[in-house]
């Protein structure tokens, strides 16, 4: 699992109010992200930085693939387009540039990827919310794509679209997309992700996708050195099926599989953190998904 985006120490603030604060976290290849939080608690802020579509006030948005392209869908569709499917990939592609003959390739490669030959010449006026979806994501995918990035893609699906929308957006991580979305469910993830972002009070907290059975797991509390850099984090971070909270003061509350407790107690020893405590839990999955 490689890093190909690491978002560093970001904060932002419209005039009195600050949306994020010191937010920082890494985005692997081939996994869905999903960045779970209230309305209004910054989810598309920080998407939109992501994306290079709005600055932050502080800290970097960092690539570690130099060429690495990005994918952005906003949460607004459009409710009227009158185009068939056909029609809008081939203007926006010939918008942005793209040779003809790569261009009706690519609309051919996308059209079946997403499940849509047999709409390709219908118009569009006509097509239910997931489709019109489909179809701001193929858009976004006309140009070499890597990361995709797409705000609130399942709100206002009805169970089935929700669902055929999901095993696109499973088989393109298979193909190897990485793809950052929010949701302010988490119920409607369980299948999909593979970690889980929460955000609340401008700060994210991060848990991975625990599968359905309870897995037995400890829980520790460690102090970090203040001389920790990202770096000393990163082992930390990489390790499966683990939830950590910081809880200030260089305190950090951490939940892990007892399959995974010896490999952080040994990075963390390593890097001279302090255990504080540790004991055995043995969480369900809700239980995890239910931190707020
Ligand atoms: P979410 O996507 O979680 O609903 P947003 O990122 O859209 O949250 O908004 C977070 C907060 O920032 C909200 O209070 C919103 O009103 C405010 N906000 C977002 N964009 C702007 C902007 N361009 N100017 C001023 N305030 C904004």
């Amino acid at each position: 699992m490689n890093t190909i985006m690491e978002i560093q120490n970001i904060s932002k603030q419209y005039k009195a109010k600050k949306v994020l604060d010191n937010i920082s976290f890494s985005i692997y290849t081939k996994e869905i992200v999903a960045l779970v939080g209230k309305n209004g608690s910054g989810k598309s802020t920080l998407l939109k930085i992501i994306g290079g579509l709005v600055d932050p006030d502080i800290g970097e948005v960092n690539k570690h693939v130099q060429s690495l392209k990005i994918g952005y869908v906003p949460e607004v569709i459009p409710s009227h387009l009158f185009f068939t499917p056909e029609e809008y990939l081939f203007h926006m592609g010939k918008i942005s540039g793209i040779q003809k003959n790569a261009l009706l390739q690519k609309i051919t490669d996308l059209l079946e990827i997403f499940n849509m030959q047999e709409a390709r010449t219908t118009s569009m006026i006509n097509f239910s919310k997931g489709m019109k979806q489909k179809m701001m994501i193929m858009q976004a995918m006309l140009e070499e794509t890597h990361l995709l990035i797409l705000d609130e893609p399942l709100s206002g699906l009805d169970p089935r679209a929700q669902n055929e929308l999901e095993n696109t957006l499973l088989s393109l991580k298979e193909n190897g997309y990485s793809i950052i979305l929010t949701c302010h469910e988490t119920k409607l993830l369980d299948n999909l992700v593979d970690r889980v972002l929460f955000i609340q009070g401008g700060h994210v907290m991060q848990m991975e996708a625990l599968t359905k059975t309870a897995i037995p797991s400890n829980q520790l509390v460690f102090e970090y050195p203040s001389q920790w850099s990202l770096e000393d984090f990163l082992p930390l971070i990489q390790i499966k099926q683990m939830r950590t909270i910081n809880n200030g003061n260089q305190e950090v509350t951490v939940t892990v599989s007892q399959e995974n407790t010896d490999k952080i107690l040994l990075a963390l020893l390593q890097r001279k953190a302090t255990i504080k405590q540790l004991f055995p839990l043995n969480h369900k999955k809700d239980q995890f998904y239910n931190h707020f």
